[in-house]
């Protein structure tokens, strides 16, 4: 399935949540969710009639898979290797998403996004304790150390994005160590780590049928 390649402001839009897809610009009144918080469309301001269960749990799964930049394969995957998993199958999925590498980076706040991190993976910059690792959906362990390599740390992206950490945060299961270029992962996360307004069972409800 190809990936998709048009407005990602849409994508927020249709979900009704912002999601983060464009790095600064989210932050910033050009925010085309906040400036414009109806669905993208011609008829996007109409009113819209009550949608079906099988409508909610639909949104639900499409706003996850758009929030970590999958495409509908890679998402079911996932969801597959989550549900073989011991414990609550949507629990599993969403440590699992959050565990990926192009994610990892952008918690850590070498990258803008998680689209930047996957980019950026997937282009050598990054070390995952000494090894090079250019696989986006490579899942960190506790313990990984993961550095921006030697010679990616003068890349303006990078830079800019560490600046602008602060204002974003790093969450309390990894640790940055700023002016050295790393992190680690001082512990896997656990659901109470992941503040995303999020319904994960919607999401199991709607593989489950
Ligand atoms: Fe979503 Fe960011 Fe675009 Fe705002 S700027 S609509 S949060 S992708």
């Amino acid at each position: 399935m190809a990936r998709y390649r048009g407005s990602v402001c849409r994508l927020c839009r249709r979900e009704n949540l912002k999601l983060f897809l464009k790095g600064d610009r989210c932050y910033s009144d050009k925010c085309a969710f906040d400036r414009r918080g109806y669905p993208p469309g011609q008829h996007g301001q109409r009113r819209h009639g009550k949608i079906s269960d099988y409508g909610v749990q639909l949104r639900e799964k499409q706003k996850v898979k758009r929030m970590y930049g999958l495409v509908e394969k890679q998402f079911h995957l996932f969801f597959e290797r989550a549900d073989r998993k011991k414990g609550i199958t949507g629990t599993n999925l969403l440590v699992m998403l959050e565990r990926r590498m192009d994610n990892v980076v952008y918690r850590m706040g070498f990258v803008n996004s998680r689209t930047q991190g996957r980019h950026f993976v997937r282009h050598n910059h990054f070390l995952v304790n000494g090894k090079k690792i250019n696989l986006p959906s490579y899942l960190i362990n506790t313990g990984d150390v993961i550095e921006v390599r030697e010679k990616s740390r003068t890349i303006q992206a990078i830079s800019d994005a560490m600046a602008a950490v602060v204002r974003r945060g790093v969450p309390q299961w990894l640790d940055l160590e700023k002016d050295k270029f790393k992190g680690t992962v001082k512990t896997l996360p656990v659901r109470e780590d992941l503040t995303m307004p999020i319904q994960e069972q919607l999401v199991v409800e709607l593989y489950s049928k």
